[in-house]
């Protein structure tokens, strides 16, 4: 009889989450017995253990109830390796994905499930986190300016502040495990992908448990991550500036030029050349960095390593 129903897989990638296990455990029940009456759905949890140090795993196996499965990775992988592990695991006809710190509200995953299942048209809902209040403003013109240049001239926007909290048809998670990207910049996959997206803005819980594990540094580096993986453009702003300082260099070598042959004026020797050493060679420096950040993309690729290891597959045991 549970079978007939259409399944809601919920993918619940976790690192070092022991404190949450029991709200967790808590909040799966509670949305197992909602969405059966709801929504008629079926609730299967797809946990992804990304390499936890602490007794995750064995709590979780403790408290999880009903249908789930415990993906536990051979190491730490990055949340977003982790929740394709977690995709590629799911079997539901609808997939959800939310943080096991319990910053996602119960009242907007619920939300989530209502748009979709009611509007046939729709194959995504993600969420924009709408909150600043921690956040300062330098962050603000930071994370503004990324947006703009990697939206830069594409056909395909990425909407700010759209994170992996989201919910989507199979043939979305289909389409989404299709693409074999090692270095995964999930926001610029789910742009690229295209369907039909709709947006719900809602404003994250606090953190349960222990605190954020992204530093500034990790921030910094995604956002590099999907530069690279995303545009050009960065690129082109070189060669136009190579091509630019070029032409100064020429205009202003003439210009030596004629004043040596016709006015006899002797050229400034050092200080010229000085700026002229800094200048390009910091150009070159500079320019030689960002080559080796998309080289190293593209070095990744084309190891075509797996994305993920798994160690074990959790799975309730017959009978339970
Ligand atoms: N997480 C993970 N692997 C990591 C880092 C985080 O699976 O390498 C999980 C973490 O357990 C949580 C979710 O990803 O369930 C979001 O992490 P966090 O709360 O630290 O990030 P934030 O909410 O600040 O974006
Ligand atoms: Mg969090």
């Amino acid at each position: 009889m549970e079978n007939e129903m259409p399944v809601l897989s919920l993918v619940i990638p976790f690192l070092n989450e022991s404190g949450n296990v029991a709200r967790l455990g808590e909040f799966l029940r509670r949305m197992e017995a909602e969405i059966s009456t709801r929504f008629g759905l079926s609730l299967e949890t797809v946990l992804v253990d990304d390499g936890s140090r602490d007794d995750s795993v064995a709590a979780f196996r403790r408290t999880l109830t009903g249908q789930w499965k415990i993906v536990e990775l051979s190491r730490n992988f990055g949340k977003e390796v982790a929740l394709f592990a977690g995709m590629e695991h799911a079997t539901g006809d609808l997939v959800m994905m939310i943080d096991a710190d319990l910053q996602h509200p119960y009242a907007v995953c619920m939300q989530l499930i209502e748009e979709l299942t009611s509007d046939p048209e729709l194959d995504v809902v993600y969420t924009i986190r709408d909150d600043r209040r921690q956040e300062s403003f330098r962050k603000d013109v930071a994370s503004r300016l990324f947006y703009r240049l990697i939206n830069f001239q594409q056909r395909f926007t990425m909407p700010e502040n759209a994170g992996d909290f989201r919910i989507m048809r199979r043939a979305v998670c289909d389409a989404f495990l299709k693409v074999r990207d090692k270095r995964r910049f999930n926001k610029g996959l789910y742009a690229w992908a295209g369907f039909r997206q709709k947006g719900v803005a809602y404003t994250p819980d606090e953190r349960q448990g222990s605190t954020s594990r992204w530093s500034r540094l990790s921030l910094i580096s995604l956002s590099l991550e999907g530069i690279t993986s995303f545009s050009v453009i960065p690129l082109r702003i070189f060669s136009l500036l190579g091509v630019f300082t070029g032409i100064c260099g020429l205009i202003y070598g003439a210009k030596i030029l004629l004043e040596v042959l016709f006015y006899g004026v002797a050229v400034p020797g050092y200080p010229s050349l000085m700026v002229a050493v800094a200048v390009f060679g910091g150009f070159n420096l500079a320019l030689l960095g960002l080559i080796g950040e998309y080289l190293w993309v593209g070095i990744s690729e084309t190891k075509d390593r797996p994305l993920y290891l798994a160690r074990r597959i959790h799975q309730p045991e017959q009978g339970e």
